[in-house]
């Protein structure tokens, strides 16, 4: 089957277009993100977001019916990839994390009443949500030992348990909770998603979680990661989301469109960075000539060229195949730029700041605060072992054990094999000697 990444020429507009406002709009803002606050930060955007939604751009993931354009995996990983230069782009576009991933889960799996009060209030940008399901106490990469537990109590349930890295729990309207409701079913079976209202009594939002992206202690700040226990939180019937034990099938509806986009935004880091390093070696002069005439300089521009484009092809390819076969047919593909991506972001960050010396460590440019937010992308989503070893099953798959332990390309085997297939040919090339 062949590939076909092309979009139409009026979709290519509206990239041109995206790409000048992102630049022209949205980097100045970030330079004041600090000064602003989460408040500030929301009132600046908000003529920014009107001239999205007058462009037909605004939470664009979404299906038509709910506002969005049903634009399909490679379009919008094309159009991460330029939100992705910037971390308040996707905010101005409605298609930030987490709100995205939740507003997705409640499109998909919510009732017409949880849509009503949850969806199209988040998706107007008048609710904050969040995803509560990574725990301190147990492995977020084997989600199944979860250990946040709701029970049924009269018509509706009680939720306990203590989590944390909830990404903007501490601005939340309601976050989506994940909590085992069948501690004896198989272990995909045994979670259930919950929206919980942020101000229920027993949400205790304990802190933010000061992180190597985010150092600094802050708290209700857009992209900080809350720490929250749920003391005997009595949420209704009607606050499960799903079926009963479908948390695990939600998550993963939820979590692989999510990954392409991920990629996708990392490739517009990416891209900022290596931008940064060309310039840099061009005017920057050391040792008789300008950086972009050593050859270890040259050898960083040649290799992060070629490891950005086989990441935007790999990405493309997986978010073509979802596309085009489902998100299941795509599991390997999505695993691997995954894992794949997040190196790639990693290592051009990470050259483009050592060409800058000092000035790439200081604060005076974004690239520490990108070589920063690289080092999160190998773990959340799924660390990278996990995702490697994903990848690994998926391919052995295709493969056998040779019955008898010897290599299939054990060459004396093969040799006698080949010797009885050409037997006559060599016989008649012996006789000949
Ligand atoms: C920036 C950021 C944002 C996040 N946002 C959210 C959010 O909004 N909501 C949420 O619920 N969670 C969120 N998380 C949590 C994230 O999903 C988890 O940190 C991640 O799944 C890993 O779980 P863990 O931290 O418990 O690490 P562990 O599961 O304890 O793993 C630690 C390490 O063990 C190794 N390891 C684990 N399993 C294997 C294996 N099978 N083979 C080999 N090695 C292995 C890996 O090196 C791994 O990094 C976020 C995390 C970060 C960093």
């Amino acid at each position: 089957m062949s590939w076909d990444f092309s979009t139409e020429p009026e979709f290519e507009r509206k990239l041109e277009w995206m790409r000048t406002f992102v630049r022209e709009q949205i980097w100045p803002l970030e330079t004041l993100w600090g000064e602003l606050g989460w408040e500030g930060l929301r009132q600046a955007g908000r003529p920014l977001q009107d001239q999205v939604k007058e462009q037909g751009l605004w939470a664009a993931h979404l299906d038509p019916e709910l506002g969005g354009q049903g634009f399909g995996q490679v379009k919008l990983g094309l159009m991460h990839e330029i939100l992705g230069s910037s971390p308040i782009a996707p905010l101005m576009f409605g298609n930030a994390a987490p709100d995205s991933g939740n507003s997705e889960i409640l499109a998909m799996a919510g009732t017409p009443e949880q849509k009503d009060r949850y969806l199209h209030p988040l998706l107007a940008g008048d609710l904050k949500s969040a995803f509560s399901m990574t725990e301190p106490e147990t492995a977020g990469s084997d989600p199944t030992l979860l250990s946040t537990r709701a029970t049924r109590d009269g018509d509706g349930w009680v939720v306990n348990g203590h989590k944390w890295f909830s990404t903007n729990g501490s601005i939340a309207d309601f976050l989506i909770v994940m909590a085992v409701t069948d501690p004896d079913a198989r272990p995909h079976q045994r979670a259930s998603m919950f929206i919980v209202d942020a101000d229920a009594p027993g949400v205790k939002v304990v802190r933010d979680v000061a992180t190597m992206e985010h150092p600094d202690e802050s708290f209700g700040n857009y992209g900080n990661h809350a720490e929250i226990r749920y003391e005997d939180v009595r949420i209704p019937k009607d606050a499960l989301l799903g079926a009963e034990g479908a948390g695990f099938l939600i998550a993963q509806q939820r979590l692989y469109p999510g990954r392409i986009h991920h990629c996708m935004r990392w490739l517009g880091v990416a891209r900022r960075a290596f931008d940064m390093l060309c310039e840099r070696s061009l005017y920057r002069y050391s040792h008789g000539t300008t950086l972009g005439k050593h050859q270890t300089v040259q050898n960083w521009i040649a290799d992060s060229e070629a490891e950005m484009q086989a990441a935007r092809l790999l990405t493309l390819h997986a978010a073509w195949k979802m596309d085009a076969e489902g998100v299941a047919a795509a599991r390997k593909e999505i695993a691997l730029i995954k894992f794949y991506g997040a190196k790639v972001l990693h290592d051009v960050v990470d050259r483009a700041l050592q060409a800058h010396g000092g000035l790439g460590y200081s604060t005076d440019l974004p690239l520490e605060a990108m070589y920063r937010f690289a080092r999160g992308a190998r773990i959340y989503d799924g660390p990278d072992e996990v995702h490697r070893a994903s990848v690994a099953r998926q391919v052995l798959r295709g493969y056998e054990a040779p019955a008898d332990g010897v290599p299939t390309e054990y060459i004396p085997a093969r040799r006698e094999v080949a010797q009885r297939q050409f037997a006559e040919v060599l016989e008649a090339v012996t006789a000949n000697d």
